[in-house]
């Protein structure tokens, strides 16, 4: 059988708004198996459900129907305790870094859930930074990075904790291309390392470089392609 990360059955979600507001249809029987080292695109226009899935697929959300199993595991049946650590522990998320902590500190927030000791993450968290080549930034604070430089820190962040999947939500969105560029061969070479990468986009390079791209539309899978390489 083969091995999945992430096994996704007839996803819905709808989310309910204030009073009389109509509730909203975001995903409407999303059906996605994502076999481990994948990377799979996800794209789409604004609105047919991308982060919304991304949300699910990441444990932030639940979905109002259907399955989903991470590593094996529904993540239906675990309690809320349960869930925050598989998404401290299996999952790595690239967003945006916090201003007020430096490079060191902000690669070291998801050690903060687990239970080693401070100079054992100190240790991680010196280590992820000089993976992604800005040790002699460490000490220094977001606003003092270039967009790609903080790209990068937000990718050690995210592996910090040697996720089983990585998770984007367009990571290359507000860099130029030569940024964006090398953001996504610092991807490559992890995913060539082994890691299963799951990433928005709206950038057709991603789609390029990647092994599967699935288009979303409306809240459902319109179109699931695999790449050849
Ligand atoms: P995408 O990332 O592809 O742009 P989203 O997943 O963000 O799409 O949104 C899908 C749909 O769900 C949109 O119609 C959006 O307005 C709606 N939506 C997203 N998040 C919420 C929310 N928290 N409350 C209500 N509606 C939402
Ligand atoms: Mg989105």
């Amino acid at each position: 059988m083969m091995d999945l990360v992430a096994d996704l059955r007839a996803i819905e979600k709808t989310y309910h708004r204030i009073h009389s507001s109509p509730p909203v249809p975001a995903l409407r029987g999303v059906n996605l198996s994502i076999p481990r080292g994948q990377y799979l695109a996800i794209m789409g226009p604004s609105g047919s459900g991308k982060s919304t899935l991304m949300n699910i697929v990441g444990c932030l959300d639940q979905p109002t129907k259907g399955s989903y199993r991470l590593n094996g595991q529904d993540v239906a049946t675990m309690s809320d305790k349960e869930i925050s650590q598989v998404r401290g522990e299996r999952i790595g998320f690239i967003f945006h870094l916090i201003p007020q902590l430096t490079v060191l500190e902000n690669v070291g927030v998801p050690l903060f859930y687990g239970t080693l000791p401070r100079g054992r993450r100190m240790e991680l968290a010196r280590r992820a930074v000089e993976h992604v080549g800005l040790t002699d930034r460490q000490d220094h604070r977001p606003s003092q990075l270039s967009g790609g430089q903080q790209q990068r820190v937000a990718i050690a962040r995210a592996l910090v904790n040697k996720p089983s999947i990585l998770l984007a939500d367009e990571p290359t969105g507000n860099l130029d291309s030569a940024t964006g560029e090398a953001i996504l061969t610092l991807l490559d070479e992890l995913h060539d390392s082994g890691l299963t990468i799951v990433m928005v986009t709206h950038d057709e390079r991603v789609a390029d470089r990647c092994q599967r791209v699935v288009q979303l539309l409306d809240g459902m899978i319109d179109c699931d392609q695999l790449i050849a390489t």
